[in-house]
């Protein structure tokens, strides 16, 4: 596209706040505060003004410059009040927890591949703001204090990841009542959909390993030369296949009903392939009964998203299909990360509640 050469985009700050320990308005304020003390050269109304972001609603959006006084080391990021991430890799858990007006509660989700977590706590925060927005009417008297209504098992294989994620969780996510983080570590593709443990799960959030080539500015964006064209095809394919994998046995869940399966790359073979191979294998196996099968559903959540998957080619999705799809390009003026996330629900013949 036009934007080919480019190698660096100045995206806005991205803020999440943390509505699990604070709010959008303690954290807008401290965040005024700290513009004020800054010397900014930019002037102070432009740079200072501070907005929720249209699609993520616990997403603060600021001036570039903000990353000056928000980093890593910040105090709000610290304390875990304000996570830094960026914007459409809150579409995922966004999409999960809000897809859909039926709310995902009572219920618990896996995390298949977790580290270091920043979706993993993100769904814990908007399943857990879901709870708050019942009637009280429909809110489950938990008997037994210490069972929380919904747990998140959050499986990360690499050990060092699992540490990382450990920490970030019990920073992020206080033990409430409510939604538990269980962190667990293992390869995804070993666990046993049948497992007890996960009698209760209706939601999977599948962020695979990928060549992360949606990142502005990533090796694989930006310095295409390094490897040789085959070697880079071949990695393609290898991450392809994985993920093809992962989505099916995810699918396999018996229980599960809700899935997203995003990826921060911008190549079709690790996107619309993945989800149109794992569409029509899984479906043509799932003969126990004759109308339960996956479907693709555009998330309620970013119904006016522009941006939306391909059609034909490799994956062969229908035009339907594909505008269930959301993508991103940070090339191409959409002020984030290239990204990828798709939305299946189960339709059922007998609803899983008589189950
Ligand atoms: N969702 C994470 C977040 O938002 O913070 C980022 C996930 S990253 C793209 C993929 C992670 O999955 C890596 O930490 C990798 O070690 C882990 N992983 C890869 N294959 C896995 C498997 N089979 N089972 C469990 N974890 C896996």
């Amino acid at each position: 596209g036009a934007a080919a050469g480019k190698t660096s985009v100045n995206f806005p700050r991205y803020a999440r706040v943390n509505i699990l320990q604070s709010s959008i308005n303690d954290m807008v304020k401290m965040l005024q505060e700290s513009f004020a003390k800054t010397k900014s050269e930019k002037p102070f109304d432009k740079a200072g003004s501070i907005f929720v972001d249209a699609h993520v609603p616990d997403l603060l959006v600021l001036h570039p410059s903000a990353s000056s006084f928000l980093h890593q080391n910040d105090e709000a990021v610290k304390s875990g009040n304000i996570v830094l991430q960026d914007k459409s890799s809150c579409f995922s858990a966004l999409v999960l927890a809000r897809g859909n007006s039926t709310a995902p509660v009572n219920c618990d989700f896996i995390d298949a591949c977790a580290a270091p977590g920043n979706k993993t706590t993100h769904l814990a925060a908007l399943v857990s703001s879901l709870y708050n927005d019942l009637p009280k009417s429909k809110k489950k008297k938990n008997g037994k204090k210490t069972k929380p209504n919904s747990t998140i098992f959050a499986f990360e294989r690499s050990s060092t990841r699992h540490k990382i994620l450990k920490s970030r969780a019990d920073t992020l996510v206080p033990t409430s009542q409510k939604v538990a983080v269980e962190p667990i570590l293992g390869d995804f593709l070993k666990s046993n959909p049948k497992d007890p443990q996960f009698a209760n799960v209706r939601g999977i959030l599948l962020d695979p390993s990928c060549s992360g080539s949606g990142i502005v500015n990533s090796p694989d964006r930006c310095r295409d030369g390094r490897n040789t064209k085959e070697d880079k095809a071949k990695r393609i394919q290898s991450l392809s296949n994985f993920q093809l994998v992962a989505l099916k046995h995810a699918m396999s869940f018996p229980l599960v009903d809700r899935i997203v399966y995003s990826t921060c790359s911008v190549h079709d073979e690790e996107n619309e392939v993945v989800v149109g191979k794992a569409l029509s294998e899984i479906n043509e196996t799932m003969t126990d009964s004759d109308e339960d099968h996956w479907q693709l559903v555009s998330p309620a959540c970013l119904r006016h998203w522009p941006r939306r998957g391909k059609a034909g080619g490799a994956g062969g999705l229908s035009e339907t299909q594909a505008s269930c799809l959301i993508r991103t390009d940070g090339l191409d003026g959409d002020e984030t990360n290239g990204f990828f996330v798709s939305y299946f629900e189960r339709k059922r013949v007998v609803n899983t509640e008589d189950l």
